[in-house]
């Protein structure tokens, strides 16, 4: 069967100047129906660029070069904007860190949802209401006849993101793309969202692909995580799996950064160094830099993603510790 997404040795680049410069590279990865994908990875790493990629929504400055995504058996790449938008929503919809900047601040919040239900749903306008206050109820709002009429700026910072989730959901696409969705909000919060999108996939069977640089976030919402570091993709496997036996020393590295990883009292632990610019990657491994395991052949040959034979279940890794007894993927 196929998969709903399907990414294929993606390669995204932005012109910078008179240079064409790679920031997504060899991305192939499959988001099954239902399913919940995490994506993690410090912050220029490429996790949101995939995203948007997969809402044909890249910077005017980046375009895909090489590869392809797949959404629903269609093909994207050669996508013109308007089968894009006749994609989004329904096949595919997106949730944001900041939901104040998807609104609009004049408009009732209620209203917006509806709004989206007639655009893609073409029901009327009483029917989308009533679906609308229906979704609402869905993602935990209260009072939501009341709340209908409210303007974005009235509600706290949990509750436009239940709106934005409800948006979202109103059209029941089969996909929904979190990009960071409680990284603003505090913890008691983030912990309720968290838990009402784990509990939306099960209800609707709405696959997730959760984008974070938190681990710990990730694991409350996806079953696999994908670990992505300068453009690449170094380690994809089942989330207990990766957090039981995390192969890449960049995994490592993240796990270790968690907060409660480390031994009560002492600082709390960062990977020395950062991600390399896109205007600075060199041949080679990309993590070399910053690796406590690096040896000569990391400096000179760039590792593949391959499939490793020890560990359980699906797990692919990048890194030339893991040379011996894999098969490149
Ligand atoms: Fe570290 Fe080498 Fe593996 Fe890269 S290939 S992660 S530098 S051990
Ligand atoms: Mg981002």
């Amino acid at each position: 069967a196929n998969a709903l997404l399907e990414l294929n040795d993606l390669e995204v680049s932005f012109t910078i100047g008179k240079r064409v410069v790679p920031a997504l590279q060899q991305i192939s990865f499959q988001v099954g129906a239902g399913e919940t994908v995490g994506i993690v990875g410090e912050s220029g790493c490429g996790k949101s660029l995939t995203s948007l990629s997969v809402m044909g929504l890249l910077p005017g400055t980046a375009a895909m070069t090489k590869g392809g995504i797949m959404l629903d058996g269609k093909r994207m790449e050669q996508a013109s904007g308007d089968s894009w938008s006749a994609v989004r929503g329904k096949q595919a919809a997106m949730i944001f860190q900041n939901p104040m900047s998807a609104l609009n601040p004049l408009m009732p919040v209620g209203k917006q949802i509806a709004e989206m239900a007639m655009a893609h749903l073409s029901v009327s306008k009483p029917e989308a209401k009533r679906l609308a206050l229906e979704m609402m109820t869905k993602v935990g709002l209260s009072r939501v006849e009341r709340l209908y009429d409210d303007y974005p700026h009235r509600l706290s910072g949990g509750m436009m993101q239940r709106i934005m989730i409800a948006m979202a959901l109103i059209c029941k696409p089969k996909l929904l793309i979190a990009d960071e969705p409680t990284t603003a909000l505090d913890v008691t919060i983030q912990a309720q969202i968290l838990d009402l999108l784990a509990e939306l996939n099960r209800s609707t069977g709405t696959a997730i692909l959760f984008i974070s640089h938190d681990l710990g976030v990730i694991r409350e919402v996806c079953r696999r995580v994908i670990v992505m570091y300068a453009g690449y993709i170094v380690e994809d496997a089942p989330v207990e799996e990766i957090l039981d036996h995390p192969k890449h020393p960049y995994t490592a590295g993240l796990l270790k950064s968690l907060p409660g990883a480390d031994k009560r009292g002492s600082a709390l632990y960062t990977i020395p160094g950062r991600v390399p610019a896109i205007t600075d990657r060199k041949g080679g491994c990309p993590f070399a830099g910053r690796c406590p395991s690096a040896s000569d052949v990391c400096e000179r040959i760039a590792p593949e993603l391959r499939q490793t034979l020890a560990g359980h279940g699906d797990h692919r890794v990048r890194c030339h510790l893991y040379a011996d007894g894999g098969r490149a993927v």
